[in-house]
């Protein structure tokens, strides 16, 4: 049992509220019986402690993005909470290795990444939609970004300019399905799914660009890093791959690393099909 950091009880509530719902957002806690971590109950009435399932979720937190392992919700630990970030969850019930889900490890360098075993494309010919009336400067980024993975894989990305395509791309600012996900969590910047449903939004109403202003979300880095989600990888544990769940107004990083290059080989099995 750990006790929060925090004055007012009114604000420790609010607060381990929010840290268990952005914990359970992004996979951090399991159904109960799935061997793996329960799903944080609220046996207790004193809403200053932890209990043992919350505190075990903080602990897989701070391992996947490399903090100080205690459970405790510390400062480093809360300010990496509120920074933007993809929608996508980083674990599956709690769980790095579940349920065909596969922790591969790099042999060439440190960087570990997760993968769904079967969650991929069964052909190499992808075409691809941008929603019409959607802007009209993302096009050339969002093909760079294509780009960058067809040239690591032998897939063939095609745009068409219409709507029934494998892959469909939008910027999403009107409630619907697609926009609840970014509704309920603010830092979320943008998310896909995994294959073959082909989806990719972007969330409309944060600041895009397509250069390096330092205030405005790169297009074709946050493309690269979702695109990585709609051929089936998982986010990494390598802080320089692109596949790194977090982001930054004004950062760039266009060109994929090592682990992600390796992860999309070890899912498509080099290619070789
Ligand atoms: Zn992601």
């Amino acid at each position: 049992m750990k006790h929060l950091l925090g004055s007012k009880k009114g604000d420790k509530v609010k607060k381990l509220d929010q840290v268990k719902n952005y914990l359970s957002k992004y996979g951090y806690f399991g159904p109960s019986k799935d061997g793996c971590f329960q799903t944080s109950s609220s046996t207790s009435n004193d809403s200053n402690i932890l209990d043992h399932a919350m505190e075990k979720a903080i602990k897989k937190f701070q391992q996947f993005f490399h903090l100080n392992v205690s459970g405790i919700l510390d400062e480093k630990t809360l300010s990496l909470m509120v920074k933007p970030r993809c929608g996508f969850p980083d674990l599956v019930n709690g769980c790095l290795i579940k349920h065909g889900v596969k922790l591969v490890r790099d042999p060439y360098k440190s960087g570990l990444f997760y993968m769904y075993g079967k969650r991929r494309w069964s052909k190499l010919r992808l075409s691809w939609y941008l929603a019409a009336g959607m802007r009209s400067d993302a096009i050339n980024p969002i093909t760079y970004a294509f780009n960058s993975w067809q040239k690591v894989t032998k897939f063939n990305f095609i745009r068409s300019a219409y709507r029934n395509t494998d892959i469909q791309i939008s910027f999403t600012s009107y409630l619907s399905e697609d926009y609840y996900p970014f509704l309920q969590h603010s830092g979320i910047v943008a998310y896909a799914q995994l294959p073959p449903s082909g989806k990719l939004h972007f969330r409309a109403d944060v600041p895009w660009s397509n250069g390096t202003r330092p205030w405005e979300m790169d297009i074709e880095t946050v493309a690269l890093h979702e695109l990585g989600h709609v051929l089936g990888l998982m986010h990494s544990r390598d802080p320089s791959a692109v596949m790194w769940a977090y982001t930054r107004p004004g950062f760039i990083r266009r060109k994929l690393q090592d682990d992600d290059i390796y992860a999309i080989n070890a899912l498509y099995n080099n290619f070789r099909y």
